[in-house]
């Protein structure tokens, strides 16, 4: 199966393409991830996409297609893949669609997990990190205490930037004006299957997994 997955910040995307990826036995393919094995490797892609970088340039769409080719096609994509984090733009997404037709690869499903807007604020502000262990809680999980759960560490919490509301509207903001196009974009000839990501990890997995399996059988 393959499959593109798009979610909004703070929908657990990250862990559900994990999950999914081990239940489907498929590789998750994270394009940031990707993007950095192939500088790790120093393949001739890599070594472009980092000399940009360095100088604080953004890696052009032509070498992230150079990459996602490659890994595409590999002996562990040929099942299948789960693709996360592109596209982001309507014109990388006609993009990704011609080469999928090169690899002759007509069938994928678009899946974006999707959260009320206030949901994910309330979710994302209501979370504390552990400057010692790096762990991160809900206000729930700490309620009585100033000890770390997990490192024992003492008045360890602390809010990260990433959680603050203003960081989290802004981020909604990119996201709702750059994705929702790309998933406009495939809703003219893919149907997305749109899951709701409230709720337990486990609970959203299985929604995917049935959701998946319906649009299978037609
Ligand atoms: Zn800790």
């Amino acid at each position: 199966m393959r499959i593109i997955l798009f979610g909004a910040p703070g929908v657990g995307k990250g862990t559900q393409a994990k999950i999914l990826s081990s239940k489907l036995n498929i590789p998750h393919i994270s394009t940031g991830d990707i993007l950095r094995s192939a500088i790790d490797k120093k393949t001739p892609l890599g070594i472009e996409a980092k000399r940009l970088m360095d100088k604080g340039e953004l890696v052009p769409d032509t070498i992230m297609f150079g990459i996602i080719r490659g890994t595409l096609e590999e002996e562990q994509s040929k099942n299948g893949f789960i693709l996360d984090g592109f596209p982001r733009t309507v014109a990388q997404a006609k993009e990704l669609d011609k080469l999928l037709n090169e690899l002759n690869i007509s069938q994928k499903k678009i899946v974006a997990i999707t959260a009320n807007e206030d949901e994910i604020i309330k979710r994302l502000t209501n979370r504390r990190a552990c400057k010692n262990c790096k762990q991160i809680f809900t206000l729930d999980e700490i309620k009585y205490s100033d000890v770390c759960p997990n490192c024992n560490a003492k008045d360890s919490f602390y809010q990260r930037s990433d959680d603050k509301e203003e960081v989290i509207k802004k981020r909604l903001e990119v996201f709702n004006s750059t994705t929702k196009p790309v998933l406009d974009y495939y809703n003219e000839n893919d149907k997305v299957i749109y899951v709701d990501g409230i709720g337990k990890v486990e609970e959203i997995s299985q929604s995917i997994l049935q959701n998946l399996e319906v649009s299978f059988e037609k």
